[in-house]
């Protein structure tokens, strides 16, 4: 039986570990071709397991220029994109008063500047496809408030924001923007928390557990499949329950 995106070729950004990592296996056995993205050179070891499905970029997301090769790189290897994960993101937990403009700007560039570079980036190459899907990453921090997060969470309303803005812009080119709002997944990005932290994150989801890649990568590849055909500017959660 075919894949849910064989043919399609998706960009994933931050690929190189977590829910990037897990994205990227799950496209390629859906049938996708995956241009793999990162600042991490660790991506280019993942492409090299994943096959001739799958090429890697250096890439900072920060970066306009690096965008454009990207684009760039991805239509050389498998001629066209149809699908972009905007997945990278940084967080550096703080509260108000120990955060300073240096700490929001980073968060911003990476968070917030690079999924905007992203989306602009892909619009004429999708246009050029005939369509495609854009699916950014914002999270459970981008529908509630909480202590700690003020430079992430002001990120992550942002991309709420710009996907609704972008999907509005982007329709008639038959290009569909959606976010995706993760609860507390198990990844790396978890390690920057206190125990006392992750104990009171685990006290308020309702399924009693944190959730895994895997689990945010289902709900990613179904968005970015035909079967989401009607799904745009939509917020999604995928949380275990969080907030109920
Ligand atoms: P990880 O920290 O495990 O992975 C993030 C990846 O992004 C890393 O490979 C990192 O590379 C890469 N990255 C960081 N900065 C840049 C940059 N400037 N350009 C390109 N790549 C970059 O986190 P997750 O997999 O958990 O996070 C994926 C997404 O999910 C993020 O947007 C995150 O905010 C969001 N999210 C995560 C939640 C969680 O609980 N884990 C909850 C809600 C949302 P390097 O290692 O080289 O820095």
């Amino acid at each position: 039986m075919a894949g849910q995106l064989e043919g399609k070729v998706a960009i994933i950004t931050g690929a190189a570990r977590g829910q990037g990592e897990a994205e990227a296996r799950l496209f390629v056995a859906e049938g996708a071709k995956v241009v793999l993205t990162d600042l991490s050179a660790e991506g280019a070891r993942l492409a090299e397991q994943l096959g001739d499905r799958a090429i890697f970029v250096e890439h900072d997301v920060s970066d306009g220029d690096a965008w454009d090769d990207v684009v760039r790189k991805g239509i050389a290897a498998f001629g066209r994109i149809d699908v972009l994960v905007n997945n990278a993101g940084i967080y550096v937990p703080r509260p108000v008063q120990d955060t300073d403009a240096a700490l929001m700007d980073r968060h911003y560039r990476v968070n917030q500047l690079g999924v905007f570079l992203g989306m602009k980036a892909v619009v004429g190459a999708m246009t050029a496809a005939g369509g495609g899907s854009i699916v950014n990453i914002s999270s459970q921090a981008g529908l509630s408030g909480h202590p700690g997060m003020v430079a992430y969470t002001s990120t992550k309303w942002a991309v709420r924001g710009m996907t609704k803005s972008a999907a509005a812009d982007l329709a008639s080119l038959k290009i569909r923007v959606n976010s995706v709002h993760p609860g507390v997944i198990d990844t790396p990005m978890l390690d920057g928390n206190s125990a006392e932290t992750l104990a009171s994150f685990a006290a308020a989801i309702p399924l009693g557990r944190f959730g895994t890649a895997d689990e945010v990568a289902s709900l990613v590849a179904f968005l970015a499949s035909d079967a989401a055909s009607y799904i745009t500017g939509s917020e999604v959660g995928v949380t275990g329950g969080i907030g109920l």
